[in-house]
């Protein structure tokens, strides 16, 4: 489905990426793993089309999408939720996931993906009304998944999603996006938090300074001594 092909990208003089490869599969959840600074967001903007890369191939579908801009690739099916939420904190919540639509004209599809979007996440229904910003941590990075899920993506790019919340609300949040990925979209989940993301994903990738270090199944991963001293424990 994605394709990353010894990808470049540089802010100014940083080289952010680095050769940078890695394939996601229709159907799976794959997790790209590393400490702060590693690359992570860069690499998923780059497959949001929020950079572009100096050199190498993105390919969605068997499309080269490089040189493409953002609306277009939520318009392919790509949606990217970024890291700290970035929900409008002024709206509310109806409002924000009308925003995640904002690409569609067909009212009646969309309010099937409201429904969903309400049964994945029931709270988001009782608080509709309510203005984003007064939610907790855990409801606005619901919200922010939901507005993610309104553009009906194939592939969803969620960076962080545990990023400040409690333990039990992160277990939440993973068990609906296992959810969502049963349902049918291709999630590509970016985490610090290693040990929950290679139990939850079927593949995944280690990136270190930008580069690829480790990639492999997510439960050979979860064995493997080097990324358990560097990523597992303490
Ligand atoms: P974190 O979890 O801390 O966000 P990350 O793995 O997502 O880490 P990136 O945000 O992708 O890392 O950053 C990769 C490298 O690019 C880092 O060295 C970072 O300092 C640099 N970088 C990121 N954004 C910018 C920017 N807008 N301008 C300049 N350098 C940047």
């Amino acid at each position: 489905m994605l394709e990353v092909k010894n990808v470049n990208v540089y802010y100014g003089a940083i080289h952010a990426l680095k050769d940078l490869s890695l394939k996601i599969n229709e159907g799976e959840i794959v997790t790209l793993i590393g400490g702060n600074g590693a690359g992570k967001s860069t690499t998923l903007k780059t497959i949001s089309g929020l950079l572009t890369p100096k050199s190498g191939e993105v390919k969605f579908n068997g499309k080269m999408t490089n040189n493409l801009r953002a609306t277009d690739l939520v318009k392919l099916g790509i949606s990217h939720v970024p890291e700290g939420r970035r929900i409008f904190t002024k709206m509310s919540v109806m409002e924000n996931l009308e925003m995640g639509a904002y690409i569609r004209d067909d009212k009646k599809e969309m309010d099937k993906d409201y429904q969903k979007v309400f049964s994945l996440f029931p709270i988001l229904e009782k608080r509709k009304g309510q203005i984003a910003g007064t939610l907790s941590g855990g409801e606005q990075q619901m919200l922010a998944i939901g507005r993610g899920l309104m553009s009906r993506p194939k592939l969803l790019l969620l960076d962080e999603p545990s990023m400040g919340l409690a333990p039990i609300i992160v277990k939440e949040i993973f068990k609906i996006i296992s959810d969502i990925n049963e349902s049918g979209t291709t999630v590509l989940l970016v985490e610090q938090n290693a040990n929950l993301a290679l139990k939850l994903s079927h593949r995944a990738y280690i990136i270190r300074n930008g580069e690829i270090e480790i990639e492999g199944k997510s439960e050979e991963i979860l064995e493997d001594d080097r990324v358990r001293k560097a990523y597992l424990e303490g």
